[in-house]
């Protein structure tokens, strides 16, 4: 007998039964679209009538297939699907971890997950389902798989990212600052695109839109992380959201509490989260731990709080008592002190602190408590890693990427670091000894690195090749700080993020071919020909590809490539006649679309090199509008302000 219903078991949370039941109602939405099979959902309370039911649980609720070792774990993603007695099983770890038993199974019917938005899925039509002959299992090989929000994304934009986030298995989404409003209004104000801006919102309008982020991500069980930056001024009496310079003084009460820099306590270059605090001064000290924990007890919905300090290097407070121990020590002192308190009053949330510019080195005097997890333990503080001046162009742990110089710790307020990965991993093996718990590389593959060089091909290699090294060099996942806008030119970069994040042992050639088939179907190979000839013009022959891209080729190199892009236009255009499918329309529209765009930059660099410099700024300020002008269309896969800065970039050109 076919599959005729789908029954979920509740668990009496109201918050775990809320994301069963979203659960129930997708798969049978899906079902529907793939089969036109009508489900019925409802809640029940034991497995009765096995035959016709597809049944969806929490792993410890009902009875699994023998030697099958799955075990609730509200942190830890795993699932198990199979079939028995004319039924279907779909168990998890944890709520979330039975939607994402859905998913799976939904792509074993076919469906694929592209990019967020009606026209990013693709959904095929089928006879029947096809149910497994063996029990599937799969656990997530890391704990940590997420996004933080960055760029300039819409309300729409970020409910997209959430929804496309589950369907790919990605369970941590991270809003920063107290609110998103700065990210918010660079979409709704458009600074770098005039023509279509709009109204900005205020501070209470961005938390209602988070607000609707946050319950999309509880829909589905997500882990919620927040703010970051901005507890320093928070703690004295200028709470910003953003990179904001403050039009009004500190107050007079406060200014004790601000770090001593050339002599002066005053706001670091006007901006307030840009200033570190006095922390040998004890009110300073109390009020940043107490600044958190009142938050953390204000904000049950909070998973994950982060705890950084200002977001700026040479800053910190010179006075005598601060400089009896370095940056590092005091923020351990932060931790153990902000450990003890959250355990206390908030003992549901966990926190993160950052190893970022001077905090790359670890603490040499202060121990981090054995409760804050120092010793492998789960406690309730997490390490985050965040390498943000690493090389895009070396996978992190590849030995090749090392100036081979030594860094020491810097002298106070004298910040010097190498851009080579060596240094890196080096700083990072000093932390893992300071502090052997829960942790997760925060990286920024997806935030420069994709836009300047003009392709997602190369970063899209470079995450599965970090991701297969991240658990040895004792990183437990990644949460990419990355533009929610990213799924351009072929969105390979978005997918292994995604994929290799859940199991980072599947080989690169299989994970590409895969998602080329799923994007492209019946074009994938002419895909994939166009995407490795384009990255063979666009890599410069720099190692750490931070050159420009085209800035290398002579004019007869350009010409062949105009002549490749011509080519390609043509081909795509006869290709998209004959493809009824959107999902595959739409993934070779992006493919014109970024051929287009690179037209105007190899007609630039063609014109730079006949000496033709007016010629050469004509052809960069058409891309620069053909990116301006088309955002409306393209807005859910490319984050048009990020992508300027390759135009800009072309323009330095010498
Ligand atoms: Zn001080
Ligand atoms: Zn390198």
């Amino acid at each position: 007998m076919a599959l005729q219903r789908v029954r979920w078991v509740p668990t009496g949370s109201a918050r775990e039964d809320r994301v069963l039941d979203y659960a129930a109602h997708e798969l049978s939405r899906y079902v529907r679209r793939l089969t036109s099979a009508q489900w019925e959902v409802k809640p029940i309370r034991s497995a009765a009538s096995v035959e016709g039911t597809a049944y969806l649980f929490l792993c410890h609720q009902l009875p699994l297939p023998p030697d099958q070792p799955l075990t609730p774990a509200p942190w830890d993603d795993g699932f198990l699907i199979w079939t028995q007695d004319g039924g279907l099983f779909i168990a998890g770890r944890n709520p979330r971890s039975v939607l994402f038993g859905v998913y799976a199974f939904l792509e074993q019917q076919g469906v694929r997950y592209l990019r967020p938005g009606d026209d990013g899925e693709f959904v095929p039509e089928i006879e029947a389902l096809r149910l497994p002959r063996a029990p599937i299992v799969e656990q997530a090989t890391y704990r940590h798989r997420g996004v933080c929000i960055e760029g300039a994304p819409s309300i729409a934009h970020a409910l997209g990212m959430i929804d496309w986030c589950a369907k790919k298995r990605m369970n941590t989404v991270f809003l920063q600052f107290l609110s998103s409003r700065y990210f918010y209004n660079r979409w709704y104000e458009r600074p770098y695109n005039p023509q279509f801006a709009d109204q900005p919102v205020s501070e209470e309008e961005a938390l209602a839109y988070d607000d609707q982020v946050i319950d999309a991500m509880q829909r589905r069980g997500l882990i919620l992380h927040r703010v970051g930056h901005g507890w320093t001024s928070a703690a004295f009496g200028m709470p910003r959201s953003g990179w904001v310079v403050a039009d009004e003084p500190v107050p007079e009460e406060y200014q004790r509490w601000l770090a001593e820099v050339d002599g002066e306590r005053a706001l670091f270059r006007g901006i307030p989260i840009n200033t570190e605090l006095c922390y040998s001064h004890r009110s300073a000290f109390d009020a940043f731990v107490e600044t958190i924990v009142h938050y953390c007890e204000d904000h049950p919905e909070l998973d994950v709080v982060h705890v950084w300090l200002s977001d700026a290097t040479n800053n910190k407070c010179e006075c005598a008592d601060c400089r009896k121990l370095t940056i590092s020590d005091w923020y351990a002192k932060i931790i153990n002190t902000l450990s003890e308190e959250l355990r206390r009053r908030a003992p549901e949330a966990r926190f993160v602190f950052l190893c970022y510019f001077e905090l790359l080195w670890a603490p040499e005097e202060v121990a981090i408590d054995d409760k804050a997890g120092s010793k492998g333990e789960d406690g309730n503080a997490i390490l985050m890693f965040a390498p943000i001046a690493r090389c895009y162009g070396h996978a992190l742990a590849d030995p090749a990427c090392d100036d081979r110089e030594e860094w020491p710790r810097p002298a106070l307020n004298e910040y010097a670091a190498s851009g080579h990965n060596a240094f890196y991993v080096q700083r990072l093996a000093e932390w893992r000894q300071a502090f052997a718990g829960d942790s997760f590389d925060f990286d920024y593959h997806l935030m420069w690195a994709n836009w300047d060089q003009l392709t997602d091909t190369h970063i899209a290699w470079l995450l599965h090749a970090d991701l297969q090294d991240l658990k040895a060099l004792g990183l437990h996942g990644l949460v990419s700080c990355q533009a929610f806008r990213a799924f351009y030119p072929s969105g390979l970069a978005m997918t292994t993020l995604a994929e290799a994040l859940w199991d980072p042992d599947v080989p690169w050639d299989g994970m590409r071919q895969r998602y080329l088939d799923a994007a492209f179907g019946k074009h994938s190979a002419f895909a994939d020909e166009y995407l490795r000839t384009l990255e063979s013009f666009l890599d410069t022959g720099d190692p750490q590809w931070r050159a420009t891209p085209f800035s290398n080729l002579d004019a007869h190199q350009l010409t062949a490539c105009a002549d490749f892009l011509a080519t390609a236009l043509s081909e795509i255009a006869l290709r998209r006649e004959s493809t009824a499918e959107r999902a595959r329309d739409r993934s070779l529209d992006l493919l014109a679309y970024h051929a287009q765009f690179l037209q105007f930059f190899v007609q630039a660099h063609r014109a730079r090199l006949a000496g033709q410099w007016p010629e050469a700024e004509r052809a960069l300020d058409a891309a620069a509008d053909f990116l301006r002008d088309t955002e409306p269309t393209y807005s859910t896969f490319i984050d048009t302000q990020l992508a300027l800065r390759a135009v800009d970039e072309a323009r330095r050109v010498e």
